[in-house]
């Protein structure tokens, strides 16, 4: 499995990333012509990091954790493309796995009406604790503590299991997004010290209790960090509960697992 950093920035685009988007691809076992590309999140921004990357026009499937912008928007210029780039392929629908009133939500900042959508996208509910298949990938979405309906997403293929937390406070669900995942990017918003309001953010220090009580967490990733954020403290208060090494999400990193 390899994931490929396309957007870390928390909350609003940075100056030097997009909010989030987070692109996994696994090869095929048995067609070794073919490579599996699911994007987590699709972040505003997001939408031109990506074609550095790849055709995004190739992508298999969507997942949102939920419909924050800095998490959904840029399904609206990814639409362009897919119905109006010259060449570009309208027969087969993308895959969008999300919350409740996930086409309505784009469709709203489309400013279009669903089914107009609906000709590029097929938007598909996710429920808690309910897989979904992609080629050899596994998704299974857990429902996390934050002011609207919000999924993490543990992804698995073969022994490689990738947890990513999406926007999320403390929660009994982090446990099994997060137990013995190879890479555990979790979100760390919030300092603590500084944000007292709860039920939206982890801080550093959550963050890290949060993968420490998981259990067999291999890496620990902080990611969606605002651009107001100084990584480093948000590091170092996560350093204080983590056994290991804390790690920053990259804008554009590469991490093969
Ligand atoms: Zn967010
Ligand atoms: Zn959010």
């Amino acid at each position: 499995m390899r994931l490929t950093v396309i957007g870390c920035s928390g909350s609003f685009p940075g100056p030097d990333s997009p909010a989030s988007a987070y692109l996994v691809a696994v090869p095929d076992p048995a067609d070794e012509q073919k490579v599996w590309r699911i994007l987590l999140d699709v972040g505003n921004g997001s939408l031109g990091v990506l074609q550095r990357h790849i055709d995004p026009l190739s992508l298999d499937a969507i997942f949102l954790t939920h419909l924050h912008p800095d998490h959904c928007l840029d399904l609206c210029g990814l639409y362009v493309m897919h119905r109006y780039q010259p060449g570009g392929r309208t027969a087969r629908r993308l895959p969008v796995y999300g919350p409740a009133g996930t086409a309505r939500r784009i469709e709203r900042a489309y400013g279009g009406d669903v089914h107009r959508l609906e000709r590029a996208y097929d938007f598909l509910r996710l429920r808690d604790g309910e897989p979904v298949s992609v080629g050899p990938v596994t998704v299974t979405p857990y429902l996390m503590n934050h002011p609207v309906e919000t999924y993490g997403f543990r992804v698995t293929s073969g022994d490689a299991v990738l947890a990513y937390t999406g926007d999320t406070d403390t929660c009994d669900n982090l446990t099994p997004l997060l137990r013995g995942a190879d890479l555990a990017l979790v979100e760390c918003a919030f300092v603590d010290g500084r944000d007292a309001e709860r039920g939206i953010h982890l801080s550093g220090s959550r963050a890290a209790a949060a993968a420490v009580a998981a259990g067999g967490v291999r890496r620990l990733m902080l990611t969606h960090l605002p651009s107001w954020n100084d990584p480093e403290v948000c590091r170092a208060q996560a350093a204080a509960e983590w056994p290991g090494e804390v790690e920053l999400a990259a804008p554009e990193g590469t991490y093969d697992f």
